[in-house]
């Protein structure tokens, strides 16, 4: 029988390690490290379902400092794939401060800056490359890296990597990489059909290890929702929540879209300058890495910013993430809730809701299967009317939805406007609650 584990010590690990996670303040292993570090150490591989925050990191890297143990010649053993940018420079910083004590050496390929560099210190030796597919493969192609004594391979947010239409890619470099004796880990957050494929085709007897997203957010996450009636209102509301707490000391404003992202940050921009920066696909890398970087060094208190480039990023002690916008992908919801109530801490999760988004927050509860409380708005704050173009969206969007419930559905908008004419002007709305 297995032996419980509930200290770092209870792992087969070395003192180098365990030196390196005290040095990192962990005191205890998360519920990802405890079941996957025994597997991944006895060298089979695993389909982990877990989302950032969750301290999954750790766990694949934590029995990838064991395996490779010290420096060894110049070409790399250990191959960890990551979507993002982002994410690749955290995992290789988590990778080196893990490692301290060794002599182990991580070298990092991702796009958005030249190679030069990058190969350079793949010239120098490296035991372990953490790449993103599409420079990893460029890298190759220029026959700059040789992969023959690759032995670990791990694929990191494997759902993102899908989203982002990495999969020719990564069958590229399935096709590249030493098949024989090779230990695969892949991680994801969400499990869709693309990513049960990508498994099927590299993993062997993997041990599934899942971690319930709906149980870790709900543990560790203090949840709240505001009805707000429009875009003005949910500005106002913003504006009171970070003008009057002092406690919301780091805090991620989460919107739908760019432009919504560029506008709240337009306008946070003249209230609290010098407070707050804004990261989207559409900015350029290295802005993106800045505004991170910022927001992680406690130089800004906030930051806005899109689903895409948010998820995976890691910054402790984030206080509060404000949800702008309903997420319409509703794993989005558990992903950005997660940005705060890491790994042991407390967190505090706060989300608008325009009346087109109360049939989303429905979803979501289910999915997360809890109600989120629902506050209300204190009188201080302003509310404004609703406008009619902003009208106009909404009770389309709320059609919409209706529609693909059920697509018998007329659409009342139209009926509406039907009804408008004939002179009829009564509207029907429908209380949530
Ligand atoms: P991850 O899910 O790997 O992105 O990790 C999220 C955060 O949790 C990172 O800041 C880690 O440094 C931190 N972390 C990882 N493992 C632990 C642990 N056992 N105890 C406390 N924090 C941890």
């Amino acid at each position: 029988m297995s032996k419980v584990i509930t200290s770092f010590e209870d792992f087969k690990i070395n003192r180098q390690i365990l030196n390196a996670i005290d040095d990192l303040g962990h005191k205890k292993p998360t519920d990802i490290q405890k079941k996957s570090i025994p597997i991944a150490l006895n060298g089979q591989d695993i389909l982990g379902i877990a989302q950032t925050g969750t301290g999954k990191t750790a766990a694949f890297v934590i029995p990838l400092i064991m395996k490779l143990k010290y420096a060894q010649g110049e070409l790399p053993r250990a191959l960890i794939l990551s979507p993002t940018r982002e994410l690749a420079t955290q995992t290789a910083d988590n990778f080196r401060k893990l490692s301290a004590y060794t002599d182990l050496r991580v070298v990092e390929l991702y796009g958005g800056v030249g190679p030069k560099t990058q190969i350079e210190n793949l010239e120098k030796g490296s035991d372990v490359i953490v790449a993103t597919p599409g420079r990893f493969m460029d890298v190759y192609l220029a026959e700059k890296l040789v992969t023959k004594l690759v032995q670990t391979l791990v694929i990191d947010e494997a759902d993102k990597m899908m989203d982002m239409g990495f999969m020719p890619q990564i069958r590229r470099i399935l096709e590249v990489i030493p098949v024989k004796k090779r230990q695969n880990l892949l991680f994801s957050a969400t499990i869709p059909e693309k990513v049960i494929e990508l498994s099927h085709e590299f993993l062997e007897f993997p041990v599934k290890i899942e971690i319930s997203p709906s149980a870790t957010a709900a543990e560790t996450v203090e949840q709240r929702l505001y009805s707000v009636p429009n875009l003005r209102s949910k500005i106002s509301l913003l504006n009171h929540l970070l003008l009057n707490s002092d406690d919301l000391k780091r805090v991620i404003v989460f919107t739908r879209t760019k432009k919504n992202a560029d506008n709240v940050f337009k306008y946070l921009d003249r209230k609290l300058e010098d407070e707050v920066r804004v990261i989207h696909g559409n900015k350029a890398q290295n802005t993106r890495l800045n505004s991170i970087d910022a927001f992680k060094q406690g130089e800004v208190r906030i930051l806005v910013a899109t689903d895409v480039v948010a998820r995976g990023i890691d910054v402790s002690d984030v206080s509060h993430v404000i949800n702008f916008d309903v997420p319409i992908i509703y794993e989005d919801y558990v992903h950005r809730i997660g940005r705060t109530g890491r790994a042991f801490n407390k967190g505090i999760a706060i989300t608008f809701m325009a009346k087109s988004e109360e049939y989303h927050i429905e979803k979501i509860e289910k999915l997360i299967q809890s109600k989120i409380p629902l506050l209300s708005v204190p009188e201080e704050i302003e509310m404004y009317k609703t406008e009619k173009w902003e009208h106009i969206e909404m009770a389309r969007e709320i059609d919409r939805q209706k529609r693909w419930e059920n697509p018998d559905f007329k659409g009342a908008f139209h009926e509406k406007k039907d009804r408008k004419s004939k002179g009829d002007k009564k509207r029907n709305p429908k209380k949530r609650r």
